[in-house]
């Protein structure tokens, strides 16, 4: 599996560059700065970006203040052109930013391209959206007087994402932000700023052609958790929408909540499948293999947990086991592997100590060594892990953001939802079933606790359309479709009185 990378001519810093300009992203914003970027393909550096200070976040949040006044006026269907233009320049842009996502996250050509067409899908959501955004009319108790709710702006929108969704939950948020009359204020992660530089890029593109949009509308502020903290603390941004580990949203929620502000927290998972006595195992083994899997498991969505029943176990985990032995771990930019790298070495370091915690509590590791053929040291490459586990115990009722899946017997179904619930967070979960019992008490109010609940799919991969988010400790968020608009607009309750007399709501009576 050697490649092009152990041959001298290739440089993966001047294939980034390349990939940049082609974009049309300023070197001036790449070279020079202080905050290095790595690609985890092969652990070399690829830029040095100057990065934001506190002086230039309270900047930035007051210019999109200022765009927020400017921004609110504009009609929204008109405010949706902007968000079209976007998804046609994305279109045009989607192999060369796919790369990008590739070389700055580690993803396989597949998903890096999977993630730049969901960009895509949510700017075609939020353009018939631009048209869509209704309030209720409701029956008042008051002769003569109408009600209604109306849908305003909110204020400026401050994202703050993780290094494993680099661009898409930029667009979930942009996307919304802008047809809802709402300026962005974006901090990526400091482990890939060049993908947020190139989605800006993409959008000054459409905002070119959209012609008359306030400056300020959309900016991008590169730097660590002290960038993050100063968008969180400024009192002008009226949503933060971050998402990140639970630790990152411990402390972000309590600062917005005490200056009164809004956020959406889209945090950590710990997610689970079932797999009854009656699934399809064959589409559970591949479902699993990928929710397991995919993304060399750094998906907030990747499945964590597998609870198997008794009378299947011997049948599907020595198949999970084989797959796991044999899945092709590769570099992501030369080959068409199923897994690529970790994101750095903190990330193999805590895989690594989460599978000692496991044998230390009893479980059987499968795999899990790390993978030195593909790149050069300084990339973290690992098989992934399969642990038969006695219990849900120890590592396994955290989340360690690494390809670890711990699987586990259960006899027992109402049990079984027990244990399935008995972790800190809440985001996705699946159940495979053909028995239409299990399936719905699955996803009844006494089933799943989580934001997600699927039946016979895995816990990863949602699409635009449903709301996206988690409860407990995953935040409580909800972005992307369904109603997650409303999360950025503020709602007004108006009555009206055309009538010539002054009834009080309840008959209360007040004749002076
Ligand atoms: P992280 O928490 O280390 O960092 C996320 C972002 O938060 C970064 O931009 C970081 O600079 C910023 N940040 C950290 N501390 C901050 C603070 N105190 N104030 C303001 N900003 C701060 O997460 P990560 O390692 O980049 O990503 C992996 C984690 O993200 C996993 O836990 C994963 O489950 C979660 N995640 C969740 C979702 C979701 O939608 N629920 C999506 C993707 C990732």
């Amino acid at each position: 599996m050697k490649d092009e990378l152990h041959d001298m001519t290739y440089s993966i810093a001047r294939d980034t560059q390349e990939v940049l300009d082609r974009l049309g992203v300023d070197p001036a914003l790449y070279t020079g700065g202080t905050l290095k970027s790595f690609s985890p393909v092969t652990g070399e550096q690829t830029a040095a970006l100057p990065e934001h200070d506190a002086a230039a976040v309270a900047a930035a949040v007051g210019r999109a203040a200022e765009a927020f006044r400017a921004w609110r006026e504009v009609p929204a269907p008109r405010r949706g052109e902007l968000v079209r233009l976007l998804g046609e320049e994305l279109r045009a842009a989607k192999t060369d930013l796919g790369r990008l996502v590739s070389i700055e996250a580690g993803k396989s050509p597949s998903e890096g391209l999977g993630e730049v067409q969901e960009m895509i899908d949510i700017c075609d959501f939020a353009v018939g959206l631009s048209r869509q955004l209704y309030g209720l009319t409701i029956a008042t108790e008051r002769p003569g007087h109408r009600m209604m709710e109306t849908w305003h702006p909110l204020g400026v929108v401050g994202v703050i994402s993780a290094f494993n969704f680099p661009v898409a939950v930029w667009s979930w948020n942009t996307a919304l932000a802008l047809v809802c009359g709402d300026p962005v204020v974006w901090k990526p992660s400091e482990k890939t700023p060049l993908t947020a530089l190139a989605s800006q890029a993409i959008l000054n593109r459409a905002l070119a052609r959209f012609g008359d949009a306030p400056e300020g509308l959309s900016q991008v502020l590169i730097g660590g958790r002290e960038v993050g903290e100063a968008l969180v603390d400024d009192p002008r941004v009226a949503l933060v929408s971050a998402t990140g580990s639970t630790r990152m949203g411990r402390q972000v929620g309590p600062k917005v909540a005490a200056r009164f502000g809004r956020s959406i927290l889209e945090l950590g998972g710990n997610n689970a499948g079932i797999v009854t006595p009656s699934a399809d195992l064959d589409m559970a083994l591949r479902a699993i293999a990928f929710g397991a899997m995919g993304t060399a498991g750094q998906r907030c969505t990747t499945m964590r947990r597998l609870f198997v029943h008794d009378s299947v176990y011997d049948q599907i985990v020595p198949r999970l086991i084989k797959a796991y032995a044999s899945v092709s771990i590769g570099n992501p930019l030369t080959t068409q592997a199923l897994v690529g790298p970790l994101v750095d070495r903190a990330a193999f370091d805590a895989m690594q100590a989460a599978l000692e915690a496991a044998k230390a509590a009893g479980g059987t590791v499968h795999g899990g060594e790390r993978v030195t053929d593909v790149a050069p040291d300084a990339a973290f490459y690992a098989r992934p892990a399969l642990v038969e586990m006695p219990d849900q115990t120890g590592p396994v009722l955290e989340e360690t953001f690494a390809p670890i899946l711990y699987v586990m017997r259960y006899s027992d179904f109402a049990q079984v939802i027990e244990q399935h619930n008995a972790v800190g967070a809440g985001l996705s979960s699946s159940i495979f079933t053909l028995d239409l019992r299990e399936a719905e008490a699955f996803l009844s109010a006494s089933g799943s606790d989580c934001g997600i609940a699927n039946v016979n799919i895995g816990t990863s991969g949602a699409e635009i359309g449903g709301a996206f988010g988690g409860e407990k400790e995953t935040g409580g968020g909800r972005e992307s479709g369904s109603d997650a608009w409303k999360g950025y607009m503020r709602r007004a309750t108006n009555t009206i009185n055309y009538s010539r007399a002054l009834p009080l709501a309840q008959g209360v009576v007040f004749d002076i």
